[in-house]
């Protein structure tokens, strides 16, 4: 299995949860992100394995298409630092899960932390799901209808189903139907399972 680092970790984007590629798409765009979307993305990709380094080197490459590298070392550098214990406290900080997430505050029009399914536009939404080859499907339907309901966590867990369909019904068959198909609570199991899917 290849280790994930600042080069290659574009290549782990389809198995993100919806909340992370929102993220990854929002600094590739920007070369930039606000506190709260830097924070709910570094700890997630020091989750999937991404090392202090690697960090690093991910938003320095990032940012600097924005701003100078004098600018990135002063202002954003530690507290990418910060996020691996490597600096104050040094407090080895757990990625956060979809409840610690959802406790944050909502996310401004120019921010892109927070849960997709619960925070974007009906229309946005839809925007997304089609990237993932989701859209004019009824499926895409059931999501939107969960996340009206406000079951946010169980319209991600049906995107999974359904991004993953193919992979699911092949694991099933040649894993023992070792397949874990509960509800997803956490971006990083999101991201596991669907590492799992593909060895
Ligand atoms: Fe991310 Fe959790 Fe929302 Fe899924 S349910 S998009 S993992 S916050």
């Amino acid at each position: 299995e290849s280790e994930v680092n600042s080069e290659n970790v574009n290549s782990f984007l389809s198995d993100m949860p919806l909340c992370m590629q929102r993220l990854m798409e929002g600094v590739s765009v920007n070369h930039h992100l606000k506190y709260g979307g830097r924070q709910q993305l570094a700890f997630f990709l020091k989750g999937i394995g991404l090392s202090a380094d690697e960090a690093i080197k991910f938003w320095r490459n990032q940012f600097t298409k924005s701003m100078s590298a004098e600018r990135f070392n002063k202002d954003y550098k530690y507290n990418f630092r910060h996020n691996y214990g490597l600096e104050g406290g040094r407090i080895n900080y757990k990625p956060w899960d979809c409840k610690t997430i959802m406790n944050k505050p909502n996310p401004t029009k120019t921010e892109y932390h927070g849960c997709p399914y619960r925070d974007l536009h009906r229309d946005e939404l839809l925007v997304m799901l089609g990237k993932l080859g989701l859209e004019n499907n009824r499926s895409a339907d059931d999501v939107l209808d969960l996340s009206n309901r406000g079951e946010y966590q169980a319209a991600c867990t049906k995107v999974f189903e359904l991004v993953n369909r193919d992979d699911i019904d092949y694991a099933l068959k040649t894993k023992n139907g070792n397949v874990d198909q509960s509800s997803i609570v956490h971006p990083n199991q999101y991201f596991d399972r669907s590492r799992y899917l593909k060895k």
